[in-house]
């Protein structure tokens, strides 16, 4: 495990008072707490947080900072550490804190340094909650979905990353005497990886939220279990693409179905559209369908079919005399030499 620096996470001094130590806290906390954070550097912005509140739970009990002051001296943070003989009568191993607190909360270091002292505590705080909660915690994520997928619908199977509300401080981040939270570090949600199966409804909608019940915690007590809450976001795929609020594909024609014009059935969020060709559509056209796009501030973007000259996958002889029948003309643009 790696030895944790306590004082250089909160950037005061080893003989900081008190009010000193509160004081950076607070400022940190502020600055890294995760709801302030979005995107790729919320996940950081979490073991942050983590790291503050771990630090403040240490160096804030006087009892744990003179443990802390006797045996960490030596160390530098992140150094590969190993707790001294005396640190204790009976260290805790990390796994026996995860067991009781789960992963992801307070680090191995401070499992194996405090977990005896937090272990005891733990025991009349449960009781506690397990009096206060009835079912339960209800989780959410965020269901990434291509376009496509979202059209073919059906039922299928989706790893997500869950966030429930903390089972050990029911979502507060700090236990009954006001101590940091040692399952979620003060955070006051778990996330787990979760498999769920999903049926997707019919009229899938970007933004839309989706109920599965029973999904979300189980609860300790034999009750029932929470609901699990899935927001849809679809995203561009091979063949959908999102531009803003429109939805765009590629609409291939066959040479006669571009010169002639006519009714081409598309598959979209809605269903089947029947998209009415003009003819001499050129190649390259966008073929706008009014509101089949995607939802913004209750009104919905269009749908552009973007036209593409194209052939069927086999041609009989007879076809490719009369497409050699077609020669003459030159055809520009793109990368090719004019
Ligand atoms: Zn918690």
């Amino acid at each position: 495990m790696k030895f944790q620096d306590y004082y250089e996470v909160l950037g005061v001094s080893r003989d900081a008072g008190e009010d000193e130590i509160k004081k950076a806290y607070t400022r940190l906390a502020l600055k890294w707490h995760p709801d302030r954070h979005q995107g790729a550097s919320r996940a950081d912005a979490e073991a942050k947080f983590k790291q503050i509140n771990e630090a403040k739970e240490v160096l804030l009990d006087p009892v744990k900072r003179r443990k802390y002051d006797q045996f960490g001296r030596h160390w530098e943070h992140g150094q590969d550490f190993t707790p001294p003989p005396g640190a204790r009568a009976r260290p805790v191993a990390p796994e026996e804190f995860a067991a009781v607190f789960g992963e992801g909360g307070f680090s191995d270091f401070f499992a194996s340094m405090f977990g005896e002292d937090v272990l005891g505590r733990f025991g009349s705080s449960r009781a506690a909650r397990a009096a206060r909660a009835r079912r339960g915690h209800d989780a959410h994520a965020e269901l990434r979905l291509g376009i496509g997928q979202a059209i073919a619908g059906g039922k299928r199977s989706f790893e997500l990353s869950t966030t429930a509300s903390c089972p050990s401080c029911g979502g507060a981040g700090t236990l009954d005497d006001d101590h940091v939270c040692p399952a979620c570090a003060g955070l006051g949600s778990v996330r787990k990886r979760q498999t769920v199966e999903v049926t997707l409804p019919h009229a899938i909608r970007d933004g839309m939220k989706l109920r599965l019940r029973g999904l979300g915690d189980p609860d300790d007590d034999g009750g029932e279990a929470g609901d699990l809450y899935l927001t849809l976001v679809l995203e561009s795929d091979d063949t959908y693409r999102r531009r803003g609020p429109d939805i765009e594909a590629d609409l291939p024609l066959a040479p006669w179905e571009a010169l002639e014009g006519g009714p081409v059935e598309i598959r979209t969020l809605d269903g089947t559209a029947t998209l009415n060709v003009p003819p001499d559509t050129a190649s390259g056209a966008r073929l706008r369908m009014r509101g089949l796009g995607l939802e913004r501030d209750g009104r919905r973007g269009d749908f552009y079919a973007v036209v593409r000259l194209a052939l069927p996958e086999t041609l009989s002889e007879r076809q490719k005399q009369l497409i050699r029948e077609m020669k003459g003309g030159m055809v520009r643009g793109g990368a090719r030499k004019a």
